[in-house]
C-alpha cells in the first residue's frame, strides 16, 4: 500500500520484477491474464444443481448434503465429515467441540488467514500467536515446545499460561497453501501437553503426508469450499474427525442443536445454523468428481513454475517436501532476504501485466483487534510475511495454450 506521504520505496532492480513476470508468463503457457484461483464447472455441476431446482430440495435438508459428506469422508479417509456453511463456521464449531470455553487461549500461528483468530474470538477465547518456520510456512514445533516449557504450567484445570493465568485449550495449526505443516511433530507435542489438535486444512483438500490426508491427523480437521479453493460449493466448509462422539456433537451444534421430538421444535443448547444447503452440496458433489483432475493439472502447473523460476535465483519457489503430496493450492515464491525490499515492485509489475499475484496475509499480531493478544517470539513470521508472493494457480493455466 503506498500513500503520497509514505517513505520512498527502496531502489528497485527493475530486472527482477521483469524476470518474475516472464517466469509467470512462461509457466502459464503465455496466458494474457490470470486470476489467483478460478473455479471451473466443466462436469456435472449443471445437472446436480438442476436436480435441486427440479425437486425443490435447495435448502438445509436434501440428499446431496449427506452424499457430499460421505464422499468427503471417502476422499480424505476421515471416518466422519460434517458439512457447514463455510470454513470459518467449521472452525468455530470445531473449537467448541474440542472443549474451548470462553476465556481460554488457543495456540495458532500469526501468519494466517483471519478465519482462525476470528473463530477463536467467536468462541469467546483468545488467540495466542505462535511462530512459524520457513521450511513449512506453518507452526515451528521446536519453537512452540520451547515456548510452552517456558510459560505453561499444569494445574487441576489443565494447562495454564502462567503469564496470563488463562487456560490453554487447544492448538489450531494451519497447512499453508496446501502444503503440510510438520504435523507429526505437532501431534506429539499436543499429546505431550494434553492439548487437542485442530487442523485448519481449508486450503489442503487432496493434500497428503506419508499417504495420510491433511486434516485427519488431529482430533478435528477443517476444510473450506470457498470460491477460490481447490473445490468449491460457492461457500462451504466441513469438519473432519475419526471420533464418533465428536462427529455427533459437531453435527448437533451445526444444526441448531435440535433433538428428535416428532414435529415439535426442541433444542437442548444454543446451537448454530451452520448446515450447508443442499444447493451448495450439489455443486460440491460435482466438483469432488473432478478433484483428481484438478490436482493433476495443478501439479503440472507447479512443475512449470519450478522450471520457469530456475532463471530467477533471487527467489525460492515453495515445493512439497519429502513424503508430502501437495495439492499446490497456491504456488508460492519466497523472495530471498536480500530481495525482500522489492516485493511491492514485483506485485505491481505482475498485476500490471495481468497476473493476480498477491502478498501473504498481514500477520494477525499486527491487526488492530489482535495486537494485544499473547504471543511468543515472532521474528520468523515478521521476516516471512514480507517475502511471500502467491502466484496465479488455477488448474486451467496448465492446459495447452
Ligand atoms: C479459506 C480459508 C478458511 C475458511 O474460509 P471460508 O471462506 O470461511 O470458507 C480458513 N482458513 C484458511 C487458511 C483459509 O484459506
Amino acid at each position: 500500500m503506498r500513500t503520497p506521504h509514505a517513505a520512498p520505496l527502496p531502489a528497485t532492480d527493475a530486472g527482477l520484477a521483469v524476470r518474475i513476470v516472464d517466469a509467470i508468463r512462461a509457466a502459464t503457457n503465455g496466458a494474457a491474464r490470470a486470476a489467483l484461483h478460478e473455479p471451473e464447472f466443466a462436469g456435472r455441476e449443471w445437472d446436480y444443481v438442476q436436480q435441486c431446482l427440479d425437486t425443490g430440495w435447495v435448502s438445509s435438508v436434501g440428499s446431496f448434503v449427506d452424499r457430499f459428506e460421505r464422499e468427503l469422508a471417502a476422499a480424505t479417509g476421515a471416518r466422519f465429515a460434517i458439512a457447514t456453511v463455510n470454513g470459518t463456521a467449521a472452525l468455530h464449531a470445531a473449537l467448541i467441540c474440542a472443549g474451548i470455553r470462553p476465556g481460554d487461549e488457543v495456540l495458532l500461528p500469526s501468519l494466517n488467514f483471519i478465519a482462525a483468530a476470528n473463530a477463536t474470538s467467536y468462541a469467546g477465547a483468545i488467540p495466542h500467536f505462535v511462530e512459524v518456520e520457513e521450511a513449512t510456512l506453518a507452526i515451528d514445533p521446536g519453537a512452540l515446545m520451547a515456548h510452552l516449557s517456558d510459560i505453561a504450567v499444569n494445574d487441576a484445570g489443565g494447562l495454564v499460561n502462567r503469564r496470563t493465568g488463562r487456560r490453554i485449550g487447544a492448538i489450531l495449526c494451519l497447512h499453508a497453501f496446501g502444503h503440510p505443516a510438520r504435523i507429526e511433530a505437532l501431534v506429539e507435542l499436543a499429546a505431550r501437553y494434553g492439548l487437542p489438535l485442530i487442523e485448519d486444512a481449508a486450503e489442503a483438500l487432496g493434500s497428503r503426508l506419508h499417504g495420510k490426508h491433511l486434516g485427519t491427523f488431529g482430533q478435528l480437521g477443517v476444510l473450506s469450499f470457498n470460491g477460490n479453493k481447490v473445490v468449491t460449493t460457492g461457500g462451504g466448509g466441513a469438519i473432519l474427525t475419526d471420533d464418533e462422539a465428536l462427529a455427533r456433537r459437531a453435527k448437533h451444534l451445526t444444526t441448531t442443536a435440535r433433538v428428535p421430538a416428532g414435529w415439535h421444535f426442541v433444542h437442548d443448547e444454543i446451537g448454530f445454523n451452520y448446515r450447508l444447503p443442499n444447493l451448495n452440496a450439489a455443486l460440491g458433489c460435482a466438483q469432488l468428481e473432478r478433484l483428481d483432475d484438478f490436482i493433476a493439472r495443478k501439479r503440472v502447473l507447479a512443475a512449470r513454475y519450478a522450471e520457469a523460476f530456475v532463471k530467477v535465483p533471487e527467489v525460492t519457489l515453495f515445493t512439497e517436501r519429502p513424503g508430502a503430496r501437495s495439492n499446490y493450492w497456491l504456488n508460492t515464491i519466497l523472495l530471498k532476504p536480500a530481495a525482500a525490499a522489492q516485493r511491492e515492485a514485483v506485485l505491481e509489475a505482475a498485476n500490471a501485466a495481468g497476473y493476480a499475484a498477491r502478498p501473504v496475509w498481514t500477520p494477525m499480531h499486527e491487526l488492530a483487534m489482535y495486537r494485544d493478544c499473547p504471543h511468543m517470539g515472532l521474528a520468523a513470521t515478521d521476516g516471512l510475511c514480507r517475502r511471500i508472493v502467491n502466484l496465479p494457480s488455477s488448474p486451467k493455466l496448465a492446459d495447452a495454450a
